[in-house]
């Protein structure tokens, strides 16, 4: 007893001593970090570059809101067009079919207008649902509309005489304007129905220029034309046209317009503008002249100008809007260096402090272990059962935290010692990996397989314990079977895509991104040993080469752990 005392007294002097050092060693070498001040840590964004594209690219909620809503709106207008006209040939109410100027709505195009409402409404729906259904009952429609403007197209070619504008009956038949327009309607609408949503887009701009060019005329034209395409059914095509371009706001070059972008501002503002403006000034012009307020050069001239006034005030506007928008962006710029700047400096200081503070305990550790294992070695059997328990918890809790230190000094030297990457040939490196888990593969009696891996660029080392990390998982956390693993890779194209599969215990689905966090195991100590790196090291090694990793797994069946390499 007296001995012991002894030789207690003399080892802790080299234990304290130690730690002693290695305490001052980190305290200086801690106060030549730079660290920022905590609170300027915690106020560093999390800032994405890819979600932030993503955010300026899609339409806003409340514009694709808006989009569908007045979709919705124009087909039900554009079927009620066509219903109220077919009620007034059935019941003979002229007052419904023919408006106050230009000829009736013939049954022919009034049918066609219901159809393409009822079509267009079918059509409608928010991004992702599908009805194949009412899909079904659209695309019918969208073909009758097709077939009843294709036949009045066919009429007016028969005509005698080919060429002349107005139908044998025209009561009956299609204006040739309207055939026309329902023919590019119906395609529209099918198209619309194939998903071809630039075609369809097309098509609808192809209706609405048919259409506005029909309405300009009923807001010049003093008296009705021969052919003139009735009112209704301009109105119902304009309808048509614009229910077409806002029914898919997420597609297209209409989802430019619905963006969250400066350009999908601008051509929401100009857009209806440079449509309606120069028409309304048309017609102040010719009216003006009509009533005799000024001559026909003079209008022209004031007309010429009042466009020339508009399309300076459009131009200046978007300046003066691009001109703030620019110098937003650029102060967005700045400071987004300045915050990947000291997000680089709070990161590498952190790595290094990582790094320091790993390295300096590994001394006293060392002495600690090793003082209380020649006290084991020496006064093994001597001492009473209870204090060769203690002894036997040190050396335990002494080896775990060798270990700990050790995976942490591993996951902090992947950016503090970063090696090029070189051309590296994965057959040979996972050959050496199987090579250095010879012995646990041999306790387990495991069996590893793999086909022919190719040569990529890459840091030697960090592939060799990626490979390493994933084969011992796979026979750490192996099942009551005999534990095979296997290891192939996939051509992707631009990438090779890796897998490493075991018939281990398995992981929860809810687990699968949990685990690649540092420190975060699913097992006690008792269960598994481990420290909860070797996954977290595995992400940090695939990303700094540009790839991913992630696992799919079944509990109890087996887990395939894939990750990606750039070619
Ligand atoms: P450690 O193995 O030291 O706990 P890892 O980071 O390597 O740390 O793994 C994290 C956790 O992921 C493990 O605790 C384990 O629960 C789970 N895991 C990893 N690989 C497998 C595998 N092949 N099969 C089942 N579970 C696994």
């Amino acid at each position: 007893m007296e001995r012991g005392t002894a030789t207690v007294r003399v080892l802790r002097f080299p234990v304290l001593d130690a730690l002693g050092r290695a305490r001052e060693r980190t305290r200086q070498r801690l106060s030549r970090l730079r660290f920022p001040p905590a609170a300027t840590i915690e106020a560093v964004p999390a800032i994405e570059p890819a979600e932030a594209v993503e955010a300026v690219e899609a339409p806003t909620a409340r514009v694709a809101a808006r989009f569908h809503a007045a979709a919705t709106l124009a087909a039900v207008a554009v079927a009620l067009v066509g219903y109220h006209v077919l009620l007034g040939w059935v019941f003979d109410i002229p007052l419904l079919r023919t408006p106050a100027i230009g000829p009736p709505m013939t049954p022919s195009e009034a049918l066609s207008a219901l159809l393409s409402g009822v079509a267009l409404y079918a059509l409608r729906r928010p991004p992702g649902a599908r009805r194949p259904g009412a899909e079904s009952l659209a695309g019918i429609c969208a073909a009758g509309v097709t077939a009843l403007g294709l036949f009045a197209l066919v009429e007016h070619a028969m005509c005698p005489g080919f060429g002349c504008i107005a139908p044998p009956d025209p009561a009956a038949s299609m204006a040739l304007s309207s055939s026309l327009a329902f023919v590019v309607l119906g395609g529209a609408l099918l198209s619309l129905e194939a998903r071809k949503i630039v075609v369809e887009e097309v098509l609808a701009l192809v209706a609405g220029v048919i259409a506005l060019q029909a309405l300009t005329g009923y807001l010049y034209a003093a008296r009705p034309f021969v052919g003139q395409m009735p009112l209704y059914a301009a109105i119902a095509t304009m309808l048509a046209a614009v229910g077409l371009l806002f029914v898919r706001a997420e597609d297209g070059f209409m989802a430019k317009v619905a963006s969250n972008s400066f350009g999908g501002l601008m051509a929401r503002r100009l857009l209806p503008a440079a449509v309606i403006i120069p028409i309304a000034l048309g017609w102040l012009h010719l009216h003006g002249q009509r009533l005799g307020l000024y001559f026909l050069e003079p209008g022209l001239t004031l007309f010429a100008l009042a466009n020339v006034a508009f399309f300076v005030g459009v131009v200046w506007w978007s300046v003066n809007s691009l001109y703030r928008m620019d110098g937003q962006r650029r102060q967005a710029e700045r400071e987004l260096k300045e915050t990947a700047a000291k997000l680089q400096r709070s990161n590498a200081d952190l790595e290094q402090f990582a790094y320091v503070t790993s390295h300096d305990l590994k001394e006293p550790l060392r002495a600690i272990s090793g003082s209380v294992q020649v006290l084991q070695a020496r006064f093994g059997g001597q001492l009473e059962p209870e204090a060769e328990e203690f002894i036997r918890h040190t050396v335990d809790g002494a080896n775990r935290m060798q270990t700990l230190i050790d995976d942490l000094l591993t996951y902090s030297r992947l950016t503090t010692r970063e090696a090029p990457l070189q051309p590296t040939n994965c057959g040979e490196v996972l050959r050496e990996a199987i090579g250095n888990l010879a012995v646990p593969i041999k306790e387990s009696r495991a069996v590893v397989t793999f086909d022919s891996l190719p040569t990529v660029p890459a840091d030697r080392t960090q592939l060799l314990q990626v490979f390493q990390n994933l084969i011992s998982n796979a026979l750490k956390y192996r099942s009551e079977r005999t534990p095979k693993i296997h290891v192939t890779v996939e051509d992707r194209g631009h990438e090779w895509q890796f897998s490493v599969r075991d018939n281990g215990i398995g992981i929860a689905p809810q687990y699968t991104d949990r685990i690649f966090k540092i420190f975060q195991r699913l097992h006690t100590r008792m269960e598994y040993p481990g420290t909860g790196i070797g996954l977290a090291v595995c992400k940090k090694v695939i990303e700094r080469h540009g790839g991913r990793i992630w696992v799919e797994s079944e509990p109890e069946e087996g887990s395939t752990f894939f990750f990606t390499l750039p070619k």
